[in-house]
């Protein structure tokens, strides 16, 4: 069966226009969702604790902004777009008070109501409109007249008028310009982990870092690594982006094919794809949630012990410096403390 997919056409902005939106948040997606709303003209506010670094950035931006219990109280629509792991307490004590039936939660990614650590009373609508894209992308594609791609689900429907008001809130900032996918809570978030697990940011730094060290460990100048196993990804990616596999394959040279062809079942055999399983199971099963929540409650030791040893590698150290020979790839560097 194909994916049900809505545009512009199947939206009627005039629903969100009707309705009070409270951004809670303005990181990568708050301010996003916040100035694509203003500018399509729906009544949007800001919710963030007086003390937040971004206070000044929304005002400055032409927002109003007020602390996160009065914008649950004034709302009939609330984004939560604060970090996943601070939604849970955020809800609990500053939100949920202020939750009367007929208001609608909505949710940017499904952790939180899928795993059960927000469990919303049952006259609430409780939707999600998940871009499919960073917030910087989701601004600057809307001021160009475009949009990122998002999915859209319905966990509750306590008015019969959610999925209507999510498609609103999707055309509101810019989304069904390039599409709407209709999936689950469920299925958003156990796809995007396994995605970001597997392929995106576990399966690729891993496979990054493998091949580099393999050939600094044979004798290989790493300079000469990094290049070949880390600043060509882009190249091959942006093939994959615009054309598939084919066009990247149609695009490399012969020798490049056939060594696709024969080398890749032998680096990703049934082994990865087992692991590759269990990785699913261990998402499906709560087992990885528990886990994050629980690295969370108890100080991130573990978490913030990998990130510094991480950051401190050799690929680390060579790619900065060739980096900066290479203003054009507009680099950025992390500050180690952060
Ligand atoms: P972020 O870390 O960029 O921003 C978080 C914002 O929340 C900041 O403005 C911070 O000041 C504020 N904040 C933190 N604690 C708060 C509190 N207790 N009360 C009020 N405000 C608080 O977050 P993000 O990456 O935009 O993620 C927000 C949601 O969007 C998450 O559910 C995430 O999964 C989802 N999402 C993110 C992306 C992305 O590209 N970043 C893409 C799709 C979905
Ligand atoms: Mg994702």
């Amino acid at each position: 069966m194909a994916a049900k997919i809505f545009y512009d056409k199947d939206c009627d902005l005039s629903l969100i226009r009707a309705k009070k939106v409270a951004i809670i948040g303005y990181g990568s997606q708050g301010h996003a969702h916040a100035l694509n709303l203003k500018d399509s003209a729906v009544d949007v506010c800001v919710g963030l604790p007086a003390t937040s670094k971004s206070v000044a950035k929304a005002k400055a931006a032409g927002l109003r902004v007020v602390a996160v219990p009065e914008a649950a109280a004034w709302a009939d629509v609330m984004m939560v777009l604060v970090p996943d792991t601070t939604q849970a307490k955020l809800y609990k004590t500053e939100i949920e008070p202020h939750l009367e039936p007929g208001k609608t939660l909505m949710f940017a990614h499904g952790f939180n109501i899928r795993f059960g650590t927000i469990k919303p009373r049952a006259d609430v609508d409780v939707s999600m409109i998940a871009p499919k894209g960073p917030g910087h992308r989701v601004r600057e594609t809307y001021q160009e007249g475009n949009g990122v791609p998002a999915l859209i689900a319905v966990h509750q429907d306590a008015t019969g008028k959610a999925h209507a008001q999510a498609l609103s809130y999707a055309m509101g900032i810019g989304a069904a310009r390039a599409g709407v996918l209709e999936t689950t809570f469920a299925e958003e978030t156990e796809t995007d982990l396994f995605g970001e697990q597997a392929v995106l940011c576990g399966g690729t730094s891993a496979l990054v870092k493998a091949a580099f060290d393999t050939l600094v460990k044979a004798g290989y100048q790493p300079e000469v690594a990094y290049f070949e196993c880390l600043h060509e990804l882009k190249l091959i990616v942006d093939l994959m982006y615009r054309g598939g596999l084919n066009y990247m394959r149609y695009s490399i040279s012969d020798t490049a094919e056939y060594g696709d062809y024969t080398a890749g079942p032998r680096i990703v055999d049934n082994h990865t794809r087992e692991t590759m399983g269990k990785l699913l199971s261990e998402i499906q099963d709560g087992t990885f949630a528990k886990k994050w929540i629980e690295e969370n409650e108890t100080g991130r030791k573990s978490f913030k012990a990998m990130r510094v040893q991480e950051r401190d590698q050799l690929i680390e150290k060579v790619g900065a410096k060739l980096r900066a020979m290479m203003p054009f790839l507009n680099p950025v560097t992390v500050d180690p403390t952060e």
